[in-house]
Formats: C-alpha cells, sequence, structure tokens
C-alpha cells in the first residue's frame, strides 16, 4: 500500500490530493527561536496559520502541502500538527539542513555520513525533536540545500573539485541519499538560482545523489526557474528523471515584478509540457505562512514570500496557463498526480 507520512500519521497517497510541494507554516532564519522581540502567541499563530490552510481547501481544494522548513530553521513540529488538525490539510514536513552559507550547525558539521544519515531516519521513523523532547512526529520527506544566501546576487563560489556545493553539504547529501535509501522517500531540494549562470546546480545535486545510491525518480529541484536558467539545463535535469518544481509563482524573487516573474515561469512551464515534460514538474509558492522576524521588521523586502494570497495560483496564474494553451488535465496531473507520485511511500 502507498502512503504519505504527514505530521498527523500516515494516509493512502490517494487522499493527497492537491499538493503544494514547497511551503513554509513557520519560517525564520537560524537563531530567530532566541530573539525575544521575535515571541509569539502560539494558539494566536496556529489559529492564522489553520485558517489560511482551511481556506484553501474549502475554496480551492488544497490537499496536502509539504512544509519544506529545514531541522534548524525554526522548523516546529507541534505548530504543524496542531495547523494540520485544526484546517484538515495534510502537512508533510522534511528533515534536512540549510545550506552552510545560511545553516548547517557546527554541531552537526561534526557528524559523520552515518550519523547524519541516522538522524535523517530517525525523524522520518520515530519522529523529529522539539525542545529537548522527541516528539513523536514524522518528517515525511528529505530535504537537501546548496548555494549562496538568497538576498546574494552573484553565484556561490565554486570549491576545489569545481562543483558549487562544499565539502560539508556534500556530506549532507550522501547521508540523505542513504536516508532515502533506506524509507523510499522523496527528497525536495533548493538550489542556488544564481548558480545556473556558471552550471546546473540540480545536475550537481543529482549526480552526489546518485552516487550514493539514491532514487533520482524521487528527486525534485527547487527553484531552477527563476533566473539565469536556460531550457536545455531545464531538460538536463527531467532527462535525468527528476521533477522540477515551479516555485515563488506570485512571488518575485530576483524579479521586478509578480507579473514579470509568472511570465517567465509559464513560458517555461509550457516550453516542457510541449517537449513531453508534464510529468516532471510540480507547483507551488514557497510561501511562509507566517515569520515570526514580522514582528521585529515589517520593512524586509524578502516579506514578499508571506504577501502571496492562498488562492493566487487558481485566481491568477492557472488561468494564464490556460490562456496560453494547457490543458486542465495537465494542470491536474502536475498538481495531483506528479506530487502524489513524489511522495508515495510503500508501507
Ligand atoms: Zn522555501
Amino acid at each position: 500500500m502507498k502512503i504519505i507520512r504527514t505530521v498527523l500519521g500516515d494516509v493512502p497517497a490517494e487522499q493527497a490530493g492537491i499538493t503544494l510541494t514547497h511551503e513554509h507554516l513557520l519560517y525564520a532564519y537560524p537563531g530567530a527561536d532566541l530573539d525575544h522581540r521575535a515571541a509569539f502567541d502560539f494558539e494566536e499563530i496556529v489559529d492564522r496559520v489553520a485558517g489560511d490552510l482551511r481556506n484553501g481547501r474549502e475554496s480551492y481544494g488544497i490537499g496536502t502541502v509539504i512544509e519544506m522548513t529545514p531541522a534548524e530553521v525554526y522548523r516546529h513540529p507541534p505548530l504543524m500538527r496542531a495547523a494540520a488538525e485544526r484546517s484538515g490539510v495534510n502537512v508533510v514536513a522534511v528533515t534536512g539542513f540549510f545550506p552552510q552559507s545560511m545553516g548547517l550547525p557546527y554541531y552537526w558539521r561534526r557528524q559523520t555520513v552515518e550519523e547524519l544519515a541516522q538522524f535523517f531516519v530517525t525523524d522520518l521513523t520515530v519522529g523529529m525533536m522539539w525542545s529537548g523532547s522527541q516528539t513523536g512526529i514524522k518528517a515525511g520527506a528529505l530535504k537537501i540545500a546548496t548555494g549562496g544566501e538568497g538576498v546574494a546576487t552573484t553565484p556561490s563560489p565554486a570549491g576545489p573539485d569545481g562543483l558549487r556545493i562544499t565539502a560539508l553539504e556534500q556530506r549532507v547529501i550522501r547521508a540523505v541519499a542513504r536516508a532515502q535509501r533506506e524509507v523510499g522517500c522523496l527528497i525536495n531540494t533548493h538550489t542556488d538560482p544564481n548558480d545556473y549562470a556558471v552550471t546546473n546546480p540540480g545536475i550537481e545535486q543529482l549526480d552526489l545523489l546518485a552516487d550514493e545510491g539514491a532514487d533520482v525518480s524521487k528527486v525534485i529541484i527547487g527553484h531552477a526557474f527563476i533566473q539565469n536558467t536556460g531550457m536545455h539545463q531545464l531538460y538536463e535535469i527531467a532527462d535525468r528523471g527528476a521533477t522540477l518544481n515551479v516555485d515563488h509563482i506570485g512571488i518575485p524573487w530576483k524579479h521586478g515584478s509578480t507579473d514579470e516573474l509568472d511570465g517567465i515561469l509559464a513560458d517555461q512551464i509550457v516550453d516542457l509540457v510541449e517537449h513531453g515534460y508534464a510529468d516532471r514538474i510540480t507547483f507551488s509558492y514557497d510561501r511562509w505562512f507566517f515569520n515570526p522576524r514580522a514582528k521585529v521588521t515589517d520593512l524586509d523586502p524578502e516579506f514578499l514570500n508571506a504577501r502571496v494570497p492562498i488562492g493566487y495560483f487558481f485566481d491568477s496564474f492557472a488561468p494564464r496557463l490556460l490562456k496560453m494553451g494547457l490543458s486542465e488535465d495537465v494542470i491536474r496531473q502536475i498538481l495531483v498526480d506528479n506530487p502524489r507520485r513524489l511522495l508515495s511511500i510503500d508501507a
């Protein structure tokens, strides 16, 4: 039987429904959990996050979100569980770390590949830690992340081996591959959009994963569409059997306006579908449902990720795709069938 592993337990994969593959119910940078100014009322925030999710379910049919917050980036299992309970939306948590440039705590830099793999497997099969205790809330997918800071405008530096993936990130990626071999779950990734100008960071990630025996047909490469990406780079990733995540729909990251980025994304999607890659695409926003840093400053340009309406895809982006000739069936395949296949675990 195929299941998806949610924060409320395993559910039959057929119940996944429309799935957004890269979202954040709570997102802040490592260390934000220590900031007095960012303290928040748990019940109030769960209500707000669950309200957005419930609206997504009732008004647009959203069935599942993959909560992509890495372990050290204020990942909050109790908040995910409560928001899933109150909204009726499946929430799939991930285990994994941020890029070394922004995270990957020193404690974990000192662990071996075996220890890192064991950490990930325990998150996936026993439960994640919160505030010093085992929660019993399991992650349902793995995450890897490479490259420079989100605000950077130039590619991340090449290492001695020529890769834009640091030696420590490579160790983590190998551990993620081993954990996937053991559990059989999805690996969902973050690449640095700047890096597509000088390499194909998705292929760099896939090479390392494949070298460690991962199933690359259950890998989603994230942020590949945003900037500097040639269509041949997207084909190259899809030809390996991996899936391409179209994210930042409605969020003009590294672009002047929403309309500008949406236009680029839509052109790339139509091209991919015309070239036979409809089964290699997933959709999402990369929305921050709640960022406690908003209590400190609301002027941060990155808060664009918090402003996209939950129904934006359905109200604005899907109509654009339909107008460009994509069929309802293909959109449904990308929203429902592809994520279900990728999230499925043999139980
Ligand atoms: Zn994200």
